[in-house]
């Protein structure tokens, strides 16, 4: 079992609430892309660490982030 955890990357706004929260920090801006908006979205560098312990999710205040649980 493992997870997967995707952004709606055009609303991230930046605010780093959700790479602040992960317990793994495993949650990162990403430098490559910009949104519509000019803002690096966040990003998951590393999936196979994260835990799933939903904290991204809950505390993004833009409802940006999804988690799932993935058969291995
Ligand atoms: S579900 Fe938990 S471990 Fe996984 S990326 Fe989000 S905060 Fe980090
Ligand atoms: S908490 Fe949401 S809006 Fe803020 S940086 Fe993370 S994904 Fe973007």
């Amino acid at each position: 079992m493992g997870f997967k955890v995707t952004f709606n990357s055009e609303r991230c706004k930046g605010c780093e609430i959700c790479i602040a929260s992960c317990p793994k920090k495993i949650l990162a801006f990403d430098k490559a892309h910009l949104n519509r908006s000019g803002i690096h979205p966040a990003m998951i560098v590393n999936m196979d660490e994260c835990i799933g312990c939903g904290n991204c999710g809950m505390m993004c205040p833009d409802a940006v982030i999804t988690i799932e649980k993935v058969e291995d």
